[in-house]
């Protein structure tokens, strides 16, 4: 888990303040249709506020995305919540996030799963990100295994995965990721053009079996590389 969040009084970096302001978000996002109680205490549980530079602190528990720098965002905190959801993670299961950017989403599936494999094809972030994950997770718990690269092409040393969150929008469903989902996993992706995508989950139901369903409406960033935007 994360520290502080599980000891009984706040760090300096975490105050009561912090924490009523994550209860008041979970909140909103529980009105929004969150239903799945162990992704609502995940996001009550990372102070994402770290994920912020100090002087933006203020917009951390707002309900929508923020820049990160290099023309990405950390995503809103309702996109994270239904992405976590539509994945139905449980500890068992070995995750690939593509597009770790600020890592808060990383944090998230940390809590519900500790084989978290995270990629991210920026440097300039993927340095960042590396270091204020090392700086944040405590030394005892879980760690992401993570790696700075073109996530549309997967991880393939690491495959099969039970599950796949891609937090960037796709033109299509990257076939590497389809090849490296398990058998009985999951693919969770927005797709579509530019400006305006879907939320897309698939289930490989056999080898060469695989089941999509089209969701929400959604709008990402696009993912970039050999499988997204070229
Ligand atoms: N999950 C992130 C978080 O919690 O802050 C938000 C991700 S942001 C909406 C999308 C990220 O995908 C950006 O950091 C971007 O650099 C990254 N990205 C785009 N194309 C990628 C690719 N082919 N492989 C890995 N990362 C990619």
């Amino acid at each position: 888990p994360l520290l502080p969040s599980d000891s009984a009084s706040p760090s300096p970096a975490d105050t009561y303040r912090h924490r009523g302001q994550r209860r008041a978000l979970v909140a909103a996002l529980r009105g929004r249709g969150i239903r799945d109680e162990r992704v609502l205490a995940a996001l009550g549980a990372v102070p994402r506020h770290l994920f912020f530079a100090p002087a933006f602190e203020a917009h951390a528990y707002h309900d929508k995305a923020f820049p990160i720098g290099e023309g990405q965002t950390i995503s809103q905190p309702y996109t994270v919540a239904y992405q976590t959801e539509l994945l139905a993670l449980g500890p068992q299961h070995r995750v690939l996030e593509v597009g770790t950017g600020s890592g808060y989403q990383c944090a998230v599936l940390l809590r519900l799963t500790p084989h978290v494999h995270s990629i991210e094809l920026n440097a300039t972030l993927f340095a960042a990100t590396q270091r204020r994950l090392g700086a944040l997770l405590p030394p005892e718990g879980p760690a992401p295994q993570l790696r700075c690269g073109d996530g549309s092409l997967g991880w393939p040393e690491a495959a099969p995965f039970d599950r796949i969150l891609v937090t960037a929008g796709a033109p299509g469903l990257p076939p590497a990721l389809l090849r490296q989902l398990a058998v009985g996993g999951q693919l969770v992706i927005p797709v579509g053009p530019a400006h305006e995508q879907r939320m897309v989950r698939v289930v490989r139901e056999g080898p060469d079996a695989f089941a999509r369903e089209d969701l929400a409406p959604a709008r990402f960033v696009p993912l970039l590389g050999a499988g997204g935007w070229q």
